[in-house]
């Protein structure tokens, strides 16, 4: 199988039916990239920035976050990347940000949340990718986005930065895509108002599950509620990637249920975009879809999110299709 997969390395991804959907890789660190190439990522789909903040004994300077940022696009030759903004908070620490003790740490002040209300880091990490963004095609994702309001503020920051460049005489991309994480159910359920604004949408499954289930992802107590096929997602995910379409915008999805191959032809049914996963996982994905009709996938997506009652139904529904 292994041996087989290899000679899947080179190629595009495209369905048994020639749809093409990109299979891209997460990233923490520029030294990941190559896993990406020996795997044959068409691009990376999640560059968790965190680690450039979480490896360094105090806020990493601009300098040295537009090096790494530029050393990803390079390395990606032209291929899309979407770098991740800052997602320290929930169960990320860093030494010397001295965070408030929570009692729920998951619903707290994390990521976006923090960087609006501490813009100078923020905006020191927006600056570094408007100069990076000229060595490759740049995507700048948002994560933990709940409202309209924070992705206007973030957005509005990161046009105020690009300005002040442009006017020092900075060279910047006039071609950065901005997109924002769906990992919050409210953000989910209203994609459709999201969708006018943004450019694209990357679900993180692994905050959006348990945040719709109310299970905390790290509480082997409540794992049996970690549900990824359970009808509740499959339809909030069904919700974004239509709400995209109509606007003419993409999505993808950067948690783990991307590479989940039982996921998979569902999420291929829904029409799913781009998928990034660990490298890892990216040559026995394309390897299964290719074997995969998209209408096939539609009407077993159209089943599992109609006719399924319970997460096990839809499992057994996928198998009884993929067989
Ligand atoms: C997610 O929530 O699905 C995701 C990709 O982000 P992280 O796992 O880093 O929270
Ligand atoms: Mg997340």
């Amino acid at each position: 199988q292994k041996a087989e997969w290899d000679k899947l390395k080179d190629e595009q991804t495209i369905t048994a039916d020639g749809k093409h959907i990109e299979l891209a890789a997460n990233i923490g660190t520029p030294k990941d990239l190559v896993g990406v190439k020996n795997n044959g990522g068409e691009a990376v789909g999640l560059y968790r920035t965190e680690f450039l903040y979480m490896d360094s004994p105090d806020f990493p300077s601009e300098e040295d976050q537009f090096k790494a940022y530029k050393e990803v696009l390079e390395g990606m030759e032209g291929k899309a990347v979407v770098v991740r903004t800052m997602d320290i908070g929930g169960d990320k620490e860093l030494p010397y940000l001295t965070l408030p003790h929570e009692m729920n740490p998951f619903l707290g002040y994390r990521a976006i949340r923090i960087c609006l209300a501490q813009p100078d880091m923020f905006r020191t990490q927006l600056r570094a990718l408007l100069r990076a963004s000229v060595f490759g095609q740049l995507r700048i994702m948002f994560p933990m986005i709940a409202t309209l309001q924070e992705f206007r503020q973030a957005k509005g920051m990161l046009l105020e930065e690009k300005a002040k460049l442009v006017s020092e005489g900075v060279e910047v991309s006039e071609n950065i895509e901005v997109g924002i994480m769906i990992e919050i159910p409210a953000a989910a359920v209203i994609a459709d108002k999201f969708a006018k604004e943004v450019d694209f949408f990357s679900i993180g499954t692994n905050d959006l599950i348990q945040y719709t289930m109310a299970a905390d992802r790290m509480n082997e107590r409540v794992s049996y509620l970690y549900q990824p096929y359970n009808p509740s997602i499959l339809r909030l995910i069904k919700n974004v990637i239509d709400a995209s379409h109509k606007e003419g915008k993409w999505t993808g999805m950067c948690g783990e249920m991307a590479g989940d191959q039982t996921a998979v032809p569902l999420l291929v049914g829904l029409g799913l975009d781009e998928f990034s996963m660990s490298a890892s996982s990216i040559l026995k994905t394309r390897s299964l879809m290719k074997r995969l009709d998209t209408k096939q996938m539609a009407e077993l997506a159209d089943k599992a999110i109609n006719e399924c009652d319970t997460a096990d139904e839809v499992v057994e529904l996928v198998q009884t299709y993929t067989k």
